[in-house]
């Protein structure tokens, strides 16, 4: 009942139910909603998994609620009707009084012009799907506009894959017993502007389209010079130098086939067997990195998908059948779709591409006998079209001197991870990476974004001798890394490191980090339609504690809104994000949420050295709404006989210029501080950090952020709160003896800057360094603490 009516609107609510007690109780429910609630509900008898598929999908379009009862009651026809048997479901009536029935061999054809502003997408595609779907008929589309098809016009992404633009026109021919309803159906859809809403503008974003991710997009157009050299994007810093390995992806050329007469049962059954084995291999990484790295794992959720697409799949078989062996087969078929979806103006499949191609390349290798080469293989340059994040988790930095792909950018995922590990790497640089053979020499240089293929022996010495300097500078920091940094008058800083997925507290540890300054556990939550329950977040937690040893980790709680939305989250939309439901405001707004991660925090608490720390508070008040709950989950997990702590420290970040100029009271409510100077530029200065055009506003260096920051610790100190500091501004070797010189106890920092910066601390004398930040506070512009410091 509770159910029924967190959904229920004027559109009503349709229930779909196992057998037996389910009925019971839905029934029950139902006699004791209110009356007009109960008018807006329909039980349905639908297969509980396909009717709900079909149910939500037509839902998603937009149909009213009989429709999508219907929709759900035809669940099983598609199924009943691939498999050729005839123990479907009763033929059931469609709301415009149509029975579906048998096929026979009636055959009717349509055509229509494509009115959506973006073409046949991802959404009228599953519009027309649905629609076919609810009779019993054979439909094949074809884009008579651009020759494109015929294809299975059940099959979305085959629908979609015909790149049906506005104003080309859709052919379709439909065989069955009831074609003729169908096309009418059809021509219903394409009447409604097949459920888009109509729009006189011209395209731009649709904007019923919920952005996926927080994928944001680089540009740099990929070039090559007459020397060598490459252009692409500079995603993690370092020189380089190494032979190239090639790894993944679909190669640029078509494979041959072997030598001889092809048998196309072998073949047939050579493809079948390298798709099991690749299933099999995805499957058991995706085991593994469900309780790691959640991003990663719905990336292989996609590639999983895209084993068993028709798309692939059949046309491979197809060709084999007309004398391809499974090879050329397997290539022309992911080639060809790579191809189709990444000149479709349709974001969805334009992102695909790299999955396709990178799966695609993973079943090639298994034909080809290649399959051995992984990332923790190789020795050198690692040369890819596409790099995973699965790729980049894996790869050893002793090893992989460097990373170029053709394909990717600054901001993905793969790139945060070759960051943390230290690779120097140039991604989106562009089909030319493609051309590298296996065994030619490449210079990265990971600052500038470019990669030079075969250099001269004078740019490769000099190159060689900057990356021996440095390599051993790297070294004799990490060695001392593993001591304690202390000052030179003898005190001691920690030094901890942010860590983005669990899986870089390894490095961290390996670093010499003191602790975890900053996990950021949003990570977790993001690119994914569900958040992680209980279970799965006390698993990640405890990965990165295990990690650390005794050293301290710090949880950050969901810290999304703003430019992290997440597709699950039910938040407004609003006009300034990054003023609105963002940080810990979302965790109160949406408690259960919150309570889920604390309750995940306290179990693992009990067994290491965990503290939590909440982003973006604005007032004292609400982090003792948070102490509130956190109290609360402990009482009730330790009443339900679970491990408890018998406290956790309970920190705020201090990112809003409210919880520094009113240092007193945020310091009464917390056990520590940790300040995020990133977001306490972006609101001191009133300069949004993702914006290019105001970033030379966003100067941590300016007297008014570090008046902020002097007004934290200032009120700290006396209290006995200790204050870090978690922003990039730790990490910035010039900044150190400015904030030891304000006054702060502990810098977390990249794994990979952990020995730069306590090499650092070493050099700071704390009297000299508070006269200095003294200076700072007094100076009049960023430049001029700049110049001070130099
Ligand atoms: C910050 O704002 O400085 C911070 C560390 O948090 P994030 O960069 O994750 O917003
Ligand atoms: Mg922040």
């Amino acid at each position: 009942m509770a159910a029924i009516q967190e959904l229920d609107s004027p559109d009503g609510v349709l229930v779909l139910m196992d057998l037996g007690s389910a009925v019971l109780s839905a029934e029950m429910a139902l006699d004791l909603l209110p009356d007009d609630v109960r008018g807006r509900v329909r039980l349905s008898a639908a297969p509980l998994v396909e009717g709900l598929v079909a149910a939500a999908v037509q839902a998603a379009a937009g149909a009213d609620l009989d429709r999508v009862a219907a929709e759900a009651s035809n669940g099983l026809a598609g199924k009943a009707m691939h498999l050729g048997v005839d123990d479907a479901p009763p033929p059931s009536t469609t709301p415009s009084g149509e029975v579906t029935a048998a096929p026979a061999d009636d055959v009717a054809e349509g055509r229509w012009t494509v009115g959506p502003a973006h073409g046949l997408h991802a959404r009228p595609a599953a519009r027309l799907v649905t629609v076919l779907g609810t009779f019993d008929v054979v439909a094949t589309a074809t884009n008579l506009t651009t020759g494109r098809g015929p294809v299975d016009a059940r099959s979305v992404s085959m629908v979609v894959g015909l790149g049906l633009q506005q104003d080309h026109v859709l052919g379709l021919r439909v065989t069955g017993g009831r074609a003729d309803a169908a096309i009418e159906a059809v021509e219903a859809l394409a009447a409604d502007n097949f459920g888009d809403p109509v729009t006189t503008d011209a395209p731009g974003p649709a904007a019923t389209e919920p952005s996926a991710s927080i994928r944001t997009t680089a540009t740099a157009v990929p070039t090559t010079s007459g020397d060598g050299t490459i252009t692409g994007l500079a995603a993690s810093g370092g020189l380089a130098i190494g032979l190239a390995v090639r790894v993944g992806g679909l190669p640029g050329e078509r494979p041959l086939p072997p030598a001889g007469a092809v048998d196309a049962t072998t073949q047939h059954q050579l493809l079948d067997d390298a798709l099991v084995a690749v299933e099999d291999q995805l499957a058991r990484t995706r085991a593994v990195m469900a309780a790691t790295d959640a991003a990663t794992a719905e990336v292989l959720d996609a590639h999983l998908a895209l084993l068993a697409d028709p798309a692939l799949t059949k046309v491979a078989h197809a060709d084999i059948d007309d004398g391809a062996a499974a090879v050329v087969a397997w290539w022309d078929a992911v080639d060809a779709a790579a191809r189709l979806w990444a000149d479709l103006d349709d974001d969805y499949l334009a992102e695909r591409v790299d999955d396709v191609r990178a799966v695609g390349g993973e079943v090639l290798a298994h034909l080809t006998g290649s399959a051995g080469t992984t990332p923790a293989d190789i020795d050198g340059v690692m040369v890819t079209t596409d790099l995973l994040p699965t790729d980049a988790a894996g790869l050893d930095p002793s090893r992989v001197v460097g990373v170029l792909a053709a394909n990717g950018s600054p901001t993905s995922h793969a790139a945060l991870l070759l960051r943390a590990k230290g690779i120097p790497a140039v991604l989106g640089a562009g089909p030319a990476v493609d051309d590298i053979a296996d065994g030619t020499t490449v210079l990265l240089d990971g600052d500038a974004g470019t990669a030079t293929v075969d250099p001269q022996p004078d740019v490769t010495a000099a190159a060689q001798r900057a990356i021996t300097a440095r390599t051993a500078e790297v070294e004799s920091m990490r060695r001392a890394a593993q001591q304690p940094a202390v000052t030179r008058d003898g005190t001691t800083v920690l030094v901890a490191a942010n860590v983005g997925v669990t899986a870089d507290a390894a490095a961290a540890a390996r670093e010499g980090a003191d602790g975890i300054g900053l996990l950021r556990t949003e990570l977790q939550f993001l690119e994914r339609t569900t958040a992680p329950d209980e279970e799965e977040q006390v698993e990640a937690y405890t990965i990165a504690c295990r990690a650390m040893g005794d050293r301290h980790v710090i949880l950050r709680t969901l810290d999304v809104g703003g430019d992290k939305p997440l597709t699950y989250l039910p938040l407004p939309n609003e006009d300034n994000p990054f003023l609105g439901l963002r940080g810990l405001r979302v965790g109160l707004h949406q408690p259960e949420l919150l309570a889920t991660q604390l309750r995940a925090v306290i179990r693992v608490a009990a067994h290491h050295p965990l503290r939590v720390m909440v982003p973006m508070a604005s007032t004292a008040e609400e982090i003792r709404d948070v102490r509130g709950m956190l109290d609360a989950q402990l009482a009730a997990l330790a009443d339900d006989g679970v491990d408890v702590p018998a406290t956790i420290p309970l920190g705020a970040m201090v990112e809003v210029p409210s919880a520094a100029l009113a240092a007193e009271a945020i310091v009464d409510a917390v056990d520590f501080l940790s300040i995020g100077t990133n977001d306490l530029v972006q609101y001191t200065m009133a300069a949004e950090r993702g914006n290019p055009a105001v970033a030379h506003l966003a100067d941590p260096f300016h007297p008014a952020v570090l008046r902020l920051v002097a007004m934290v610790t200032r009120a700290a100190g006396p209290a006995g709160v200790p204050v870090g500091v978690c922003g990039d501004l730790a990490a910035d070797p010039l900044a150190t003896p400015l904030l030891l010189g304000l006054g702060v106890q502990e810098l977390s920092v990249p794994p990979p800057m952990v020995g730069r910066i306590k090499q650092r601390v070493r050099e700071v004398d704390l009297a000299e360094a508070t006269r200095l930040a003294e200076r700072a506070l007094d100076a009049g512009s960023g430049t001029e603490v700049r110049s001070l410091l130099r």
